[in-house]
């Protein structure tokens, strides 16, 4: 009997990680970091699971880090197994995991320097070489294909059109002459979304893994790019600079495709657009090698990429990001980090909050205690670096450009899948999940479970 174990993202939002067991196989899927308030963080510290030598292959549905999170360190702790995702995803796990364990060394040696830690010395989660022994067991599974495990486990991905390479895992196990398919949603995407393809339909399945990050709300639909043509509009017509902070994988990339939108269909005169960040400059190089893993072709007429296009200007070193101080408007800067917590975006504040021409336009959601939520909130001077800057720029956030699928869209996924034996309802706060499980037992009369974290279940 399959057994199916809930490591994370059961009640939480981050943290996915999930273990298949049978025949004596273990699949772990994701395997990703806790985000968020300290209690969760602190989960990952303790071992991913148990026994991580013993775990044969880990498939990965997507590279944000809260579905990979926690690869160094399970491979740290004796994980020796194939590493399966797609391969957009294994180029972006590369600029991840590495960003991601250079900003555990830094924070590590700032506690150890400001003797902030009770652990003498602090230590990052996964530094540098852990991170590069972990993309060492990295394979490339593209779409579309079943691939052979051993066996007992086989799977293949489906597109979840969340981010590029983004993927549901469709997990089948045999066993006893039996098979059963386990489908895990991953994270879905938008509809009708910047960039990303469509999600592609849940499909039929024995068990069903769903997330649940919006599964109590509904996105507005206003359009983005409308809103994005009157900000630049009335920033430039003021001879202003509009600075988008932005995360530097996905929503960079989306920033970039819809101003060359704007100029495409006729809407704006060109202008120049500075991305400033090593970071996205490398995740924009990843977008551009894998043209078949977008929606639109992302060509110009000269037959080059958009994002090597003529008004687009990838800024990689400090020499080339510090230049832009002395330039004006009208002219975009994207940088980041998309939440303002830390990143050359920083410099750009300080630069030009205190002119009233310049536009910070915030593209995602801003957590509480950071600058950008500071920002949102109205603030009329705010600490950057230890000085207090004003705030004389307009301020504005844009709605609508978020990467995962809302209530509604989930139940479009779902489409018309004949009834799963069971539904499992996770990745979404508390609320969200029994929201979620309450209206797919409602409107589709499925069987539905909303797992506790560390729970394990018989299929
Ligand atoms: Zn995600």
């Amino acid at each position: 009997m399959a057994r199916l174990g809930f490591l994370g993202a059961a009640r939480t939002v981050t943290g996915s990680q999930y273990l298949l067991e049978a025949g004596g196989r273990r699949v772990m899927i994701d395997c990703g970091m806790f985000q968020g308030q300290k209690p969760l963080r602190l989960r990952n510290w303790a071992d991913p699971c148990e026994d991580p030598a013993g775990i044969d292959a880990l498939v990965l549905t997507h590279t944000h880090l809260d579905h990979i999170g926690r690869v160094p360190r399970l491979v740290k702790r004796g994980f020796r197994g194939p590493v399966y995702c797609t391969p957009p995803t294994v180029d972006l796990a590369e600029i991840l995991l590495l960003d991601a364990a250079h900003l555990q060394e830094e924070d590590a040696r700032y506690y150890n320097r400001k003797g902030l830690t009770k652990h003498k010395p602090a230590l990052p989660l996964f530094d540098e070489s852990d991170a590069r022994e972990a993309l060492k067991l990295f394979r490339a599974a593209p779409k579309g294909q079943r691939h052979e495990l051993d066996d007992v486990f086989s799977f293949g991905y489906r597109e979840a059109g969340h981010l590029l390479g983004a993927a549901s895992a469709d997990v089948r196990v045999r066993e006893n002459g039996r098979e059963t398919r386990v489908l895990f949603s991953g994270d879905v995407g938008r509809y009708d979304a910047i960039l990303t393809k469509d999600p592609e339909g849940a499909g039929d399945a024995d068990y069903l893994v769903i997330e649940s990050t919006y599964g109590n709300r509904r996105h507005s639909d206003v359009s983005v790019l409308d809103q994005l043509e009157g900000a630049l509009k009335r920033t430039f017509a003021r001879g202003g600079v509009l600075l988008v902070p932005a995360f530097a994988v996905g929503r960079a990339q989306q920033m970039i495709w819809m101003m060359d939108e704007l100029v495409t269909q006729g809407r704006m005169r060109p202008f120049p657009i500075h991305l400033d960040s090593p970071m996205a400059v490398d995740a924009t190089r990843v977008y551009a090698a894998h043209p078949e893993a977008h929606k639109e072709a992302l060509g110009n007429a000269a037959g080059r990429s958009l994002f090597h296009g003529k008004w687009v200007h990838l800024r990689r070193t400090r020499d080339e990001s510090m230049a832009l101080n002395s330039m004006g408007g009208p002219m975009v800067i994207i940088s980041s980090s998309g939440m303002l917590a830390g990143g050359r975006i920083l410099h750009h504040c300080r630069q030009r909050l205190p002119r009233p021409e310049n536009m910070l336009l915030i593209t995602g959601y801003q957590a509480v205690g950071t600058l950008g939520r500071a920002l949102v909130d109205g603030k009329a001077e705010v600490r950057i670096h230890k000085s207090m800057v004003p705030v004389l720029a307009e301020v504005r956030s844009l709605k609508g450009l978020s990467g995962h699928a809302d209530a509604e869209e989930l139940v479009r996924w779902l489409g018309d899948v004949p009834k799963p034996r069971r539904v499992f309802v996770t990745h979404g706060e508390e609320e969200s999940a029994l929201a979620l499980a309450a209206r797919l037992e409602r409107e589709r009369g499925f069987a539905t479970h909303v797992p506790e974290m560390g729970e394990t279940v018989e299929l």
